[in-house]
C-alpha cells in the first residue's frame, strides 16, 4: 500500500491516495481497462485476476501520518491502476474506517461490481466513484478498452446493488472519429443514469481529458459544452450533476523536510501528473522549482502540454 499527495481533485477537494496495487516491473499500471483517454499511458498489464496484495501494518501507520500532518478532504483509493484488482481491497478500507473519521471515496472502474466481494469492499467506503463512459458494449469497448468478458449490463447491475453513496464519473472527450460527447451518446448514458438511478440514488461527475495522455490528438470538451450536458442531464433526470472546472488547487499546509520531498514527488507523479502549481500547493514552503529541474536533467520527469497548462510525469523507464 502506498500513500501519495493529497492530489488536488476537482471533485473531493485534497484528497489523500492510496494505492493497493503495484504494476508488474516494467510496466507503468495494473488495469483491467485500457482507455483511450488514460493520463498513465497504454496498460501494459491488462488483466481480471483478483488476487490478495499483502498490506503491511506500518503502512497504516504512515498513512496515519501523513494525515495528521495533511489534513486532507477526503482518503481516496486510486493510483497505478484499478484498486479492486486487490482482493484485500475491502480490510484496507475497513481499517482506514477505524484510523479516521475523513470520509473515504474509492475511484474505480467498476468492473468488478458484479462480485459480491468487492461490492462488499466498496460498501465500507463512504463514496463510490463508478467510472461509466458509455451507454452501450460497443462504445464501452472502443472507449475502455476493457479485459475481454467485462460487460457493461454486469457493471450497471453491480452499481444498482452498492448499498453506500455513488456517484458515477463520465469522461467526455474526442478522439479522431471517436467521442461520447455527441448527442446520441448522451441520450443513451442519459438513460443509463436513470435506469441506476431509479434504484440506486447517484450524483453525477462530468469529466474531461484536461490532462494529457500519450495520445497527441485527444481533445478535451469545453467547459460551455460540459455545462450544457450538465445541464440536459439534470433537467432529463432530477440526478444533481457536476462538471470539471478549472480552478485554483486548494494549498495543502504542512512542514516537509527537504530531504522527503523528492520520494514524495516521485510517489505523486507517479501515479498522478500534476502541473506546477498543483505541485508548489502540496509541500508547505518548499521551494519545488529547483528539485523539479533537476529531476528533469536527471530525466527522472518529463513534461507535456495540454491547453496553456505544462504538466509534469515520471518518464516512462526512466
Ligand atoms: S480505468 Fe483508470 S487506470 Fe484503468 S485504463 Fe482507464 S483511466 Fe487508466
Amino acid at each position: 500500500m502506498k500513500i501519495y499527495g493529497p492530489v488536488p481533485s476537482w471533485r473531493l477537494g485534497n484528497s489523500l491516495g492510496v494505492d493497493l496495487v503495484e504494476a508488474p516491473k516494467g510496466y507503468n499500471k495494473i488495469c483491467s481497462y485500457d482507455c483511450v483517454y488514460c493520463q498513465l499511458g497504454h496498460t501494459g498489464f491488462k488483466t481480471k485476476v483478483l488476487k490478495p496484495v499483502p498490506i503491511k501494518h506500518k503502512d497504516f501507520l504512515i498513512l496515519k501520518k501523513r494525515i495528521e500532518e495533511t489534513k486532507p478532504d477526503y482518503i481516496t483509493f486510486s493510483g497505478e491502476g484499478e484498486p479492486t484488482l486487490n482482493l484485500n481491497f475491502g480490510y484496507a478500507a475497513r481499517c482506514i474506517k477505524q484510523l479516521t473519521n475523513i470520509p473515504l471515496a474509492v475511484l474505480t472502474n467498476a468492473s468488478f461490481v458484479h462480485d459480491k466481494r468487492i461490492r462488499q469492499g466498496l460498501n465500507i467506503c463512504d463514496l463510490v466513484i463508478a467510472k461509466i463512459d458509455a451507454p452501450n458494449q460497443e462504445l464501452f469497448e472502443k472507449i475502455n478498452n476493457p479485459y475481454k468478458g467485462i460487460l457493461l449490463a454486469d457493471i450497471i447491475k453491480g452499481i444498482k446493488l452498492l448499498k453506500t453513496r455513488v456517484a458515477i464519473q463520465t469522461l467526455l472527450f474526442s478522439y479522431d472519429k471517436l467521442t461520447n460527447a455527441d448527442n446520441k451518446t448522451i441520450k443513451g448514458l442519459i438513460e443509463v443514469y436513470r435506469d441506476i438511478n431509479n434504484t440506486n440514488p447517484i450524483n453525477i461527475f462530468l469529466g474531461t481529458a484536461y490532462r494529457p495522455s500519450d495520445k497527441k490528438e485527444l481533445n478535451a470538451i469545453s467547459e460551455n459544452r460540459l455545462k450544457q450536458i450538465a445541464l440536459k442531464i439534470n433537467q432529463e433526470t432530477g440526478i444533481k450533476v457536476n462538471y470539471y472546472k478549472e480552478k485554483q488547487p486548494k494549498t495543502v499546509s504542512r512542514d516537509i523536510s527537504p530531504e522527503s520531498l523528492e520520494k514524495e514527488l516521485f510517489d505523486l507523479l507517479k501515479r498522478r501528473p500534476c502541473t506546477k502549481e498543483d505541485i508548489s500547493t502540496r509541500f508547505g514552503r518548499l521551494n519545488v522549482s529547483g528539485i523539479l529541474s533537476s529531476l528533469i536533467k536527471k530525466g527522472v520527469l518529463e513534461e507535456k502540454i495540454k491547453g496553456n497548462k505544462k504538466y509534469f510525469f515520471i518518464k516512462q523507464n526512466g
